[in-house]
């Protein structure tokens, strides 16, 4: 055994100061390096010089007039077992070096699959790669020869798409942004791709529709959290019919990055697709990523500290927010509502001024911007369990007053 000498690779008081530091409010920043630094200055002081950039320069998403986009502000214990992971730097792939995490893995899978009448799956760095790898099961699995998808659909379909070699099929939508049932063609060869909670506008595809291709995967990167909660888990009904489910943990469930779930209906058959073992590995590699992380533990800290009741009442709440800003900008004249918020996500525009003109007399972080039937619009998502319905609606009442 060698003793550690070397610092760098100890604890030791930086931490308190990087919790110091994670406290303050104000900063001022300094110049960075601008070449790379031949000697370094010492990890004190680069948290000193860092600090002031990295948490001085973010837009914090527990901000109370912060609701433009589907990243969620993140409870602490996730912070501290991001800290434990990076401490650790455990790897998935390794099952003598990671036992805990692996266990970690499959409760959490085990804990959360049972919601979408899935069995099994694995998690990886977001629902763009989950997409990928249910398609690539899909191919491998069953032989599908083309993806069918509504234009709502992300971005990451028609990438998987591409990359898997296979003919992507764009349907268009209704006029509640859902997948024209009627326009669908002939789909016993193809994966259907069905999304619970598009991107902009949150509409859920007819999960009727499952079970009707040769592989049906469903992307609820963003509502699949939903099925979590009694009151809202109907709205995703027919999801149990997929053969494959993706679900962003980092969106809904509040988790840091890089965390998302891939679930399968069959996961032996799935799995057998998409694994590849052999040479220095003592179980094979699932899926797309080799070495990857233990999110997991955040994940499952957060299910433990809150239990299934405080993580839906997170949900929850943010769902009654959506509602009631809904109802107070439907009770505002001059403005277009694109629809009813289906899952968190409300879309409107003004009537009396350009949308570029209000949203640049909105702070920074409060809307998004969206284009949807050739016009501009602005979004909100309802990821953040402490905004302040009645703040951000009064900023808005004031710009169109
Ligand atoms: C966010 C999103 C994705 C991509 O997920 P990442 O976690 O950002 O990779 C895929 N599909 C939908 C519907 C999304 O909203």
């Amino acid at each position: 055994m060698v003793i550690n000498t070397d610092h760098s690779f100890s604890t030791n008081a930086g931490l308190e100061h990087a919790i110091n530091l994670l406290q303050q409010v104000s900063f001022e920043p300094g110049n960075l390096p601008k070449k790379c630094p031949n000697s370094g200055i010492g990890e004190l002081e680069t948290l000193d010089l860092l600090a002031p950039h990295v948490l001085g320069k973010a837009a914090l998403l527990d901000r109370s007039d912060v609701l433009a986009h589907m990243d969620p502000p993140t409870p602490w214990i996730t912070w501290v077992a991001a800290l434990w992971n990076a401490r650790l730097n455990q790897n998935l792939l390794h099952p003598a070096t990671a036992p805990f995490a692996i266990e970690a893995e499959k409760l959490v899978i085990d804990w959360l699959t049972p919601f979408f009448g899935m069995n099994g799956g694995h998690m990886c760095s977001g629902s763009t790669l989950a997409n990928i790898t249910s398609l690539w099961a899909a191919r491998d699995a069953v032989g599908i020869k083309k993806v069918v998808a509504s234009k709502a659909s992300h971005l990451s379909i028609k990438k998987a798409a591409r990359i898997l070699g296979l003919i992507y099929e764009e349907i268009p939508t209704n006029s509640n942004g859902e997948i024209d049932a009627e326009q669908l063609k002939d789909i016993s060869d193809a994966c259907l791709v069905l999304t619970a909670g598009t991107t902009t506008t949150g509409s859920i595809d007819s999960l009727k529709l499952t079970g009707h291709a040769k592989w049906t995967h469903v992307d609820a990167a963003w509502a699949g959290p939903l099925r979590l909660s009694p009151s809202h888990a109907h709205l995703l009904d027919g999801i149990e019919n997929a053969d494959s489910v993706a679900v962003s943990a980092h969106k809904w469930f509040f988790q840091p990055k890089d965390s998302a779930l891939v679930m399968f209906r069959d996961p032996k058959k799935a799995n057998s697709s998409i694994s590849f073992g052999g040479g220095y590995l003592t179980s094979p590699n699932i899926g797309i990523q080799g070495s990857r992380g233990a999110s997991a533990i955040p994940l499952l800290a957060t299910m433990i500290a809150w239990g299934r009741d405080g993580l839906v009442e997170r949900i929850d709440r943010t769902m009654l927010m959506a509602a009631k800003f809904f109802e107070k900008l439907n009770n505002k004249k001059g403005l277009a509502i694109w629809a009813i918020p289906k899952t968190g996500i409300t879309v409107f525009r003004p009537l009396t001024c350009r949308t570029e003109d209000l949203y640049k007399c909105l702070p920074e972080g409060m809307l998004s911007t969206c284009t949807l039937d050739d016009e501009r619009w602005l979004r909100s998502v309802a990821a953040n369990p402490q905004a302040d319905i009645d703040e951000i609606f009064s900023r808005i009442d004031n710009e169109i007053n």
